[in-house]
């Protein structure tokens, strides 16, 4: 088992918890050391780093870049950054500016589909209105009794080709990995799983195209255990590190107590052949 977490969500993106407290449940969990990554903001990690510091823990600097490559929607790790480098500072707050329209967008979409005035109640679940998500969409429509949890209302209403799906052109690869290669961080693909399963996935071909087309930009990893992950998908991208010579990563992409797919920490053990991420983080 692993006792380091390098990828979850406070409530500063679409977690559920502040950032103290969700470093508090990290370290009641036997979390040593751990990142915060939240989408498109680096806002959390102050408050974040000062109570894992507090607790003794290891604290590293991360977040989650939304990426448009070709027609997929990546999500894309920085670890160890400098959260004041200009460059990322910037690139970040332009992630984020499309933000409020996509969300009015998106309540447009809902209501034609006869799902009306949503954007007010999706507001309410937005810890950081400049980051106003899916998720907090989601979470409405389970409050409003559209749907019995998160996961269906992605699966109803908010997944690429549903009614509320509005697409949206987020940073391209090249600038995300130079933002966090400038910022002194490592670039990781985040949970490479995920954009290989549902309807508009890529496949095979296309998954080394994309690894080929980070490695020569300079991303450094790829998340191998990741909640979203089987056991299979950890030997398949234990396997993919190793054949584009990546290190591999590990997080549960912990996003609440009631809706992620796995907890913070207490994560299995990256496959033997894996080169450990954390071993240029300078976590031991
Ligand atoms: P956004 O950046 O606003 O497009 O929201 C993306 C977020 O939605 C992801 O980071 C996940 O937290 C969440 N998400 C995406 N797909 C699903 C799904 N099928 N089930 C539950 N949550 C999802
Ligand atoms: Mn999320
Ligand atoms: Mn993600
Ligand atoms: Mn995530």
């Amino acid at each position: 088992m692993i006792d380091f977490d390098f990828h979850c969500h406070s409530n500063i993106s679409d977690g559920t918890l502040t950032p103290t407290e969700l470093v508090q449940r990290a370290h009641g969990r036997g979390v040593r050391a751990m990142a915060l990554t939240d989408h498109d903001d680096v806002a959390g990690l102050s408050e974040a780093r000062g109570v894992a510091e507090a607790l003794g823990m290891t604290f590293i600097n991360g977040v989650e870049i939304s990426v448009t490559w070709r027609s997929h929607t990546l999500h894309i790790v920085g670890l160890g950054i400098d959260m004041n480098y200009a460059p990322l500072v910037s690139g970040l707050q332009g992630v984020r500016s499309g933000r409020g329209l996509r969300a009015q967008k998106m309540s447009d979409e809902l209501a034609k589909a006869g799902v009306g005035g949503v954007l007010a109640g999706a507001y309410k679940y937005a810890g950081n209105v400049n980051m106003i998500g899916r998720t907090h969409f989601a979470r409405y429509l389970v409050e409003a009794g559209h749907c019995r949890d998160v996961k269906s209302v992605f699966r109803r209403y908010l997944a690429k080709g549903k009614p509320g799906y509005v697409p949206h052109q987020w940073a391209n690869l090249a600038d995300a990995i130079s933002w966090i290669k400038g910022a002194g961080g490592i670039a990781i693909i985040a949970h490479p799983g995920r954009y290989m399963v549902g309807k508009h996935s890529m496949g095979k071909k296309t998954m080394q195209e994309l690894l080929a087309e980070f490695v020569a930009l300079g991303g450094g990893a790829v998340e191998v255990v990741t909640g979203s992950h089987s056991q299979e998908q950890y030997a398949e991208f234990a396997r993919y590190a190793e054949q584009f010579n990546l290190l591999a990563s590990c997080g549960s992409d912990f996003h609440g107590p009631d809706e992620s797919y796995r907890d913070l920490g207490r994560l299995p053990d990256l496959p033997l052949i894996c080169r450990p991420v954390w071993t240029q983080l300078g976590v031991q």
